[in-house]
């Protein structure tokens, strides 16, 4: 731990730890509730934001599952476990080992504006020049 190391965390994790928040912000607001019990419109209104909450952690899971279809499974080359990849650049979720997809940005140092419409034009753009 001599030198300090940025951590990528793969994206599927990332909206994975997203959708537990929400989940644990639902269930504090819910218990909010019960603590106001003796003021009935203050509890059905904590209720009804916590079910809003976990409604809103069912749509993120159920649009993981979705991403996760999409993702690109691969064989992690550091660690040789299983993973799955998101857009041109992701961590692996078992040794957050920056991965790519694109040869063009093997060896560079992993950025998350890789993904981004806007890098993608911009290399068009200069791909453009050049010819
Ligand atoms: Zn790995």
């Amino acid at each position: 731990m001599s030198e300090p190391k940025l951590v990528y965390s793969s994206k599927i994790n990332k909206i994975r730890g997203f959708a537990l928040l929400l989940i644990f912000i639902g269930i504090i607001i819910m218990y909010g509730g019960i603590l106001t019990k003796n003021i009935p419109w203050l509890m059905f209104t904590f209720y009804f934001i916590g079910v809003l909450f976990i409604l809103f952690s069912t749509a993120v899971y159920f649009w993981i599952g979705l991403l996760s279809t999409r993702a690109v499974p691969i064989i992690c080359p550091e660690c040789e476990k299983p993973t799955k990849m998101l857009g041109r650049v992701d961590a692996c979720m078992h040794c957050k080992q920056p991965l790519t997809l694109d040869k063009a940005l093997e060896g560079k140092e992993f950025d998350e504006k890789y993904n981004t419409r806007k890098y993608r034009k911009q290399l068009k753009e200069e791909q453009n020049k050049e010819q």
